[in-house]
């Protein structure tokens, strides 16, 4: 996800390196140079024999005609290819679900085991992680670590959960030989102290977005960033500003479904307030606030709002010419006008340019 986030895949591949997705799901969009859709199930969007077709074209060091059918077939023609770049990595990256304050450990859950692979069998390990990951000690990483597992995938705990110490010992048979630790603030600090704080409790199980109607009905590529849902529409404006995110404040109905699972939710959070307090504490933030209390303002005064809503009519049916449609949309209706055209990218030149992931350059669902 932070790769993600500082758009890392495409800059270690201008400077000449392969970089390759471990986690089936991310290995299988990066084949399509496709955005992930869900923070947990990156290819949620896709059906069997879309990544079957992709495997046919991508993999030519197989048979044409081999089957590719059940779960299990395309899942050992992954690992079988995977093992190969696990084995010949110079350096291995992971983020980390959690850093241990206490013992200066960092911990990584997969159901897959690519974190294991990544981290011990290349030559250097570098840990890329967020700063809000921090927790203060490792008794509140064994409770957090059974939520997570329980609120993301309904499993009592995650297959594989690792916890990284350093490189390896003199006596140590596995390990890399250098470990590194990046934090990543990106806008984070700021946030801290402020109404949206609480954003940063967010552990990314996804049960929010499992429950949105929203994100049911237009799939995560809509949101336009790395992180999508109701939480994606509470941090993102804080993160990146409203500028890039304007969107995912108003990609709520306010039915409060994310909140049905805010039991089992450690960040307990009210998605729908924190959108609003994302924007106004995000990078550029009081813009929208401004627009609205405007519009407040003036839907208070009658006689104003009426004169304001007959000039508007009458202007909007001279741009139109009474044919119910504009050409070329009127500078105030460019918002609604991108708003329509959005639709994610299936392919494109950059997986992870900007926040902006639409077709056209714009961000939101
Ligand atoms: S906001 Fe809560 S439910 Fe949503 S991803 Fe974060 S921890 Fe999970």
């Amino acid at each position: 996800m932070v790769a993600e986030e500082i758009g890392l895949n495409d800059h270690l591949e201008s400077l000449g390196l392969t970089v390759v997705e471990t986690d089936l799901g991310e290995y299988i969009i990066q084949l399509r140079h496709e955005l992930p859709s869900h923070i947990i199930a990156p290819a949620l969007h896709l059906v069997k024999q879309q990544v079957a077709d992709t495997f046919r074209e991508q993999h030519s060091q197989f048979e044409a005609n081999r089957p590719l059918v059940e779960p299990r077939e395309l899942t050992d023609e992954a690992r079988t290819v995977l093992r190969e770049k696990f084995l010949a990595a110079d350096v291995g990256i992971t983020g980390a679900n959690f850093l241990i304050a206490e013992t200066g450990q960092t911990v990584i859950v997969t159901n897959e085991g690519n974190g294991d692979l990544t981290q011990t069998l290349p030559r250097v390990h570098i840990v890329i992680s967020s700063i809000e990951k921090a927790v203060p000690t490792l008794e509140d990483v064994s409770v957090i670590l059974r939520i997570l597992a329980r609120s993301a995938t309904g499993q009592e705990f995650s297959a594989y959960t690792t916890f990284s110490s350093g490189p390896k010992r003199s006596d140590d048979l596995d390990g890399p030989e250098e470990f590194h630790v990046v934090l990543l603030d990106n806008g984070r600090s700021a946030v801290l102290g402020t109404e949206a704080e609480e954003t940063l409790r967010c552990i990314r199980c996804g049960a929010c977005m499992n429950h949105c109607p929203v994100y049911g009905a237009v799939g995560g590529h809509a949101y336009g960033w790395v992180v999508p849902g109701p939480i994606g529409g509470a941090l993102d404006p804080a993160l990146i500003g409203l500028s890039e995110a304007r969107h995912l404040p108003n990609a709520s109905t306010f039915c409060g479904r994310c909140e049905s699972v805010a039991d089992e939710d450690p960040a307990d959070q009210d998605h729908a307030s924190l959108a609003g307090e994302g924007v106004r504490v995000g990078p550029d933030a009081g813009i929208l606030p401004a627009r609205l209390q405007a519009g407040a303002w003036a839907a208070r005064r009658l006689r104003l709002y009426r004169l304001g809503a007959r000039l508007a009519i009458g202007t909007l049916g001279l741009l139109g010419r009474r044919r119910g449609r504009f050409r070329q949309p009127a500078a105030g209706l460019r918002l609604d006008a991108r708003f329509a055209t959005c639709r994610p990218l299936r392919a494109g030149p950059s997986r992870t340019s900007g926040p902006g992931r639409c077709a056209n350059g714009d961000g939101g669902p």
